[in-house]
């Protein structure tokens, strides 16, 4: 097959969408998803309960381990219930000052080497 050809193939396959691009949250004010102590996630779970990637996006939190903010229509607290009551395993978050740590390590090391 030419080069051309799969040019076209390519085109013609169904692009798989990335759930974010149809996220409501980021037309909206984010603060409101990380509510202080105290305050209110109302706002935000009303906003999740219009949103058309409610379900991709508590997938996703359960998945990534993530423990602050609404997502998916959820509190921390609740999805920790959600989970438990449907047998998910959260995983230990890793923590983005970790990921940045590593990356930059594994840059550093990059360069030594080459
Ligand atoms: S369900 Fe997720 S993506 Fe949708 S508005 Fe709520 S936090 Fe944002």
């Amino acid at each position: 097959m030419s080069l051309t050809d799969d040019r076209i193939v390519n085109q013609l396959l169904p692009v798989e969408r990335d759930w974010r691009e149809d996220a409501l949250c980021p037309q909206t004010d984010p603060d409101a998803f990380f509510p202080d102590k105290g305050g209110s996630s109302r706002p935000a779970k009303q906003i999740c309960g219009r949103c058309s990637v409610r379900s991709a996006c508590l997938s996703y939190a359960l998945e990534n381990g993530i423990r602050e903010g609404i997502w998916g229509g959820l509190s921390p607290s609740e999805r920790r219930q959600y989970a438990a009551d449907n047998g998910i395993d959260i995983p230990e978050p890793v923590w983005l000052p970790d990921r940045i740590a590593a990356a930059a390590q594994d840059a550093s090391d990059q360069r030594l080497a080459g």
